[in-house]
């Protein structure tokens, strides 16, 4: 049932890597990029000194590029904060830059074995319908799965329902092949999907195409290793100039870019 998981028994920086790369993102793209890059930054501080530029190199096609952004500064913190070392605990976890309650969660439970429960959109499912049998708050879930939480073992624990998740309990589940068929509340008791609106469920995502996360990669992918005049990104990228001019804003204020009049260069 367990998914074999190359981030599994990784050192916690690869852990830590591993979740951030998960986020809204699945399993099977994560595979193809988490090795790559724990490879040419296998520890904080190799990623603490390395250029934007080089970093959403290797990250480019994953999506959602400011989780690279945020992931540097992360390492950054780690390497100034705590003498290079992942903190251990949620809270201390919880103040790096983008890391929420889900990634601080799950890097302390499957780094550091830690006692939390770890609920992303596919726990959140299950809690819902094999445990609840009905929509439940995020108060009533959080207080759901941690009195599930076993005294030993809890990151297999954890995982065990990540898997059931993604594997079985799906948007679209699978009940007939799924291993908690026979004590699955919901399927006791039959009725709508109680998934539906409970807490850490998270709804079908925009359509990439047409969106502004595609202007954003277009605009990211096509900028030079120098500086890169707007007239040029406007005939590589194909978008309007008002639409180059919004996304390139953005992409400042966040921290990718820099830009001196009509020329944009990479963040330091
Ligand atoms: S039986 Fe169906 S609804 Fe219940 S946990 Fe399995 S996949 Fe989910």
């Amino acid at each position: 049932m367990a998914r074999d998981l190359p981030w599994a028994g990784a050192s916690p920086w690869g852990v830590l890597v591993s979740e951030v790369m998960l986020q809204q993102t699945p399993v099977s793209r994560v595979r193809r990029y988490w090795g790559p890059f724990t490879t040419r930054f296998p520890a904080p501080v190799d990623l603490a000194g390395a250029s934007v530029a080089e970093v959403l190199g290797l990250w480019r096609g994953l999506g959602y590029p400011r989780r690279a952004l945020r992931l540097i500064e992360s390492a950054r913190a780690i390497v100034e904060i705590h003498d290079g070392e992942v903190p251990r605990t949620p809270e201390d976890l919880l103040r790096l830059p983008g890391v929420g309650i889900y990634t601080a969660s799950a890097v302390a439970s499957f780094a550091f074995g830690r006692s939390v429960p770890v609920i992303d959109t596919n726990v959140g499912r299950v809690l819902a319908r094999a445990l609840a049998g009905r929509s439940l708050s995020a108060r009533d879930a959080r207080a759901l799965a941690e009195r599930l939480l076993p005294e030993r073992g809890v990151a297999p624990f954890n995982q065990s329902l990540l898997d059931l998740g993604a594997q079985w309990c799906r948007p679209h589940p699978l009940c007939e092949s799924c291993p908690v068929r026979r004590v699955c509340a919901w399927r006791g008791v039959g009725g709508d999907d109680p998934a539906r609106g409970s807490a850490y469920v998270s709804r079908a995502q925009a359509p990439y195409a047409g969106s502004e996360r595609e202007r954003r990669g277009l605009v990211l992918r096509h900028l030079g290793p120098g500086a890169t005049a707007l007239s040029a990104l406007e005939s590589r990228t194909g978008l309007t100039r008002g639409d180059l001019e919004r996304v390139v804003d953005s992409l400042v204020t966040e921290g990718f870019c820099g830009r001196a009049g009509e020329k944009v260069t990479w963040a330091s």
